[in-house]
Order: structure tokens, then C-alpha cells, then sequence
């Protein structure tokens, strides 16, 4: 991917965030300042190994230096407007897009790693119908520096010691927003995510998840090889065009070409198929018998996920005994399946609960607003 033009940017009065900016980005902007290359590595160490965003502390650049980035670039995390714990240990903060709108990010401890599942988008444009994210609307893609900027500011407010155990393990694209539909920002984030110099995560503990943009999966599978989940929710088109709207543009056939296409071009282990199970809507055990049709055979997992109803839902979680019942479908036609524990419901943080403070800004939506997708 070629480096954006920087060194214009540099010389509006707006300053650059280097949070946003990739190892060849920041050192095209250092040599803007007429810097060598080197320096953009000091400064990712200062950033990302030694959580330090105040430029004038880093005491290894040369004062000179210092004093022209001061000028031209800063270190800006998203601000936390509230914060919350749930009684399990999940932490969900309400971050500051601009004066009137906001988006969430949630942390997930466990007992062998910490799961963050950052936002990409403010709101949602997809519309997917059990989702509270989209009954708010969109409002704006959310920039590469937002993005990286959450895995920062939570190292920070989990209280991660530099070069000490890791806190945050893992990392979700499963927040507010589709992150294939914010594919500019999206991808050079995860490069600094995934990057040794960056927050040095492993591929495989950086998920995408996406309810299905086909063509983004092509361009994804070029670009990057991160764990890929895919929000199915439905064994058929019928009811997934009810459930995932931009299934009427991407039915499930070449959805699952796109994945198996994915996993063959980056070596990946398997895709994560996520299935909100819904009481009487998509939980009855020939639909299990369906979709390990789909998926047996193939590089697939499958994530049962209890409903999480919010205000206005005409959706009911299914009892317990039916999604073990439908788990216990697919595993015994060689489809590996598993329940997702809920977590973090005492304070709306659980999977598709979040809705941060969005105007909504949508002029088209797939589902019962309208019947073509703008992303
Ligand atoms: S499930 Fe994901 S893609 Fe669908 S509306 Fe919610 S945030 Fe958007």
C-alpha cells in the first residue's frame, strides 16, 4: 500500500495523529521533517512499547526534533466520556467521536487472555435486525487513528506496565460498526496492531468480523491475513435476508465462496461462522441440520451466540437446552461448534448490544429502510 501525503498534511495547520500512521507512514513523515527513518522506530517504541503519548518526554530524540513535532504531529487517544464495570470483571467505555456523538468499546477479561472488542464505525449502516448498534444509525467511518487509538487508551486504563504481561491478548473487530464497510482505516490499523514494532500481536489474535461484504473479503485476502469471522445468523437466504440484509446483495453461497477463498489465500486455520440464536426464529433442529450442510467438510467453526435483547427488539434469546441442542446438531455432523458465554450484560456490553450516542446520518439502508447499501 503506497504512504499517504504525508508531508502535505504536515504543513496544514492541522496536526498529524501519529497513532493512525503505519511503520512506512510514519517514516515517510519523519523524513517530511527531514528526519532519517530510524527515528519513526523510536517513536513507535515510545508509543506503543512504553505507552508515552506526551512527544516532549521522549527523551532519546534530539531536542531539535522534538521541539518540530510538537509543532507538526501529536499523540491523540480517543476521550473517555464514561466508563463502566460489569460484576463479572467486563469493562465497556463510551468514547468521544466529536461534540455530540460517541462509541464503545468493551474489554473482556478471562482466565487465559483479554479480549478487547474495539469499534470501526459510528453506528452502522447495515441494518442488521437483531442488532441494537444498527437501530442507531450511522453517522461516520471512524479513522485509522480512532481505531488504533482504543487498543492505546485501554492498555492505559487497564493499567498495562511497560514490559510487563500483556493485558490486552486479544483483539475484535466486533464492535460498532461493519469494518469491511471502513476498509481505508480498517487495514492500517490492523497493520499496526499486527506490526512487532506496533502493539506486536499475533495474526491470529486479531479477528475482522464482517456481515458479509463479498468483495471486501477478496480485497481483504490481498491485503491482510487476519482471523476472519463472518456474522451468518441463518442457515438459508430466505430468513438471512430478513436477519443480514446485505445478504440480498451477497447471498450465502458466494459468501462462502469468499471465505474458503480467504482461508486458502492465508494459510488460515478456519473461519469463525457467529449465530445469534433467536427463539423460534433460527433455532430449530433441521436449521442445525442446514447449516452443517453449508459447513461440514470445510474450515469452519461455529460461535452460538445467546441473544441479548435491548429495547424495541421483537427478538427472544432461545432457552438454553435448544442452543445446546442445536450445538449438539452440528457436532455430530463434524461441524466444530461452541456456545459463547455471555458477559458483561449488567451493562449493555454484551455482543450485540452496544450503541454508543449516534445522529444518524444514513441516507440509504439495506432492510426495511430502504433496499440498496451505502458503505
Ligand atoms: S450486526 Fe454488525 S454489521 Fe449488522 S448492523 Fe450490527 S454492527 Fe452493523
Amino acid at each position: 500500500m503506497t504512504a499517504a501525503p504525508l508531508a502535505t498534511l504536515a504543513e496544514t495547520a492541522e496536526r498529524v495523529n501519529l497513532l493512525g500512521l503505519t511503520r512506512p507512514e510514519l517514516e515517510a513523515f519523519v523524513a517530511s521533517l527531514g528526519s532519517k527513518p530510524f527515528r519513526a522506530r523510536q517513536l513507535m517504541h515510545w508509543m506503543y512499547k512504553r505507552g508515552v503519548d506526551d512527544l516532549a518526554a521522549m527523551t532519546d530524540l534530539a531536542r531539535d526534533f522534538r521541539a518540530l513535532l510538537g509543532e507538526r504531529a501529536e499523540i491523540r487517544t480517543p476521550e473517555i466520556v464514561t466508563a463502566q464495570q460489569a460484576g463479572d470483571g467486563t469493562r465497556k467505555w463510551l468514547l468521544r467521536a466529536d461534540s455530540s456523538q460517541a462509541f464503545e468499546m468493551v474489554y473482556i477479561p478471562e482466565t487465559d487472555r483479554g479480549t478487547l472488542c474495539i469499534s470501526s464505525q459510528v453506528g452502522c449502516a447495515l441494518d442488521c435486525s437483531f442488532c441494537a448498534t444498527a437501530q442507531q444509525g450511522f453517522n461516520r467511518n471512524l479513522t485509522a487513528a480512532e481505531i488504533v487509538g482504543q487498543v492505546w487508551l485501554a492498555n492505559r486504563e487497564l493499567g498495562y506496565a511497560p514490559g510487563g504481561d500483556r493485558i490486552i491478548t486479544n483483539v475484535v473487530l466486533m464492535g460498532m460498526g461493519e469494518p469491511l464497510a471502513n476498509f481505508r482505516s480498517v487495514v492500517p490499523a490492523m497493520r499496526i496492531l499486527l506490526d512487532d514494532l506496533g502493539f506486536d500481536l499475533s495474526r491470529r489474535r486479531v479477528t475482522l468480523s464482517t456481515s458479509g461484504l463479498v468483495p471486501q473479503i477478496y480485497k481483504l485476502a490481498e491485503e491482510s491475513n487476519v482471523a476472519l469471522a463472518v456474522s451468518l445468523h441463518a442457515p438459508d437466504d430466505e430468513l438471512r435476508n430478513q436477519l443480514v440484509p446485505i445478504n440480498r446483495l451477497h447471498p450465502i453461497a458466494e459468501l462462502l465462496a469468499a471465505c474458503w477463498h480467504y482461508i486458502d489465500e492465508q494459510n488460515g486455520r478456519s473461519v469463525t461462522f457467529e449465530y445469534v440464536m433467536l427463539e423460534g426464529v433460527n433455532d430449530s433442529p433441521a436449521q442445525a441440520r442446514a447449516l452443517a450442510r453449508l459447513l461440514a467438510g470445510h474450515p469452519a467453526k461455529v460461535n452460538l451466540i445467546p441473544f441479548n435483547p435491548f429495547p424495541g427488539t421483537r427478538y427472544r434469546r432461545s432457552p438454553d437446552a435448544v442452543i445446546a441442542a442445536f450445538r449438539d446438531e452440528l457436532l455430530q455432523r463434524g461441524v466444530m461448534a461452541t456456545v459463547r458465554r455471555t458477559r458483561g450484560e449488567d451493562i449493555d456490553a454484551a455482543c450485540g448490544q452496544l450503541v454508543g450516542r449516534v445522529i444518524d446520518r444514513t441516507t440509504v439502508r439495506l432492510g426495511s429502510r430502504g433496499q440498496v447499501v451505502q458503505i
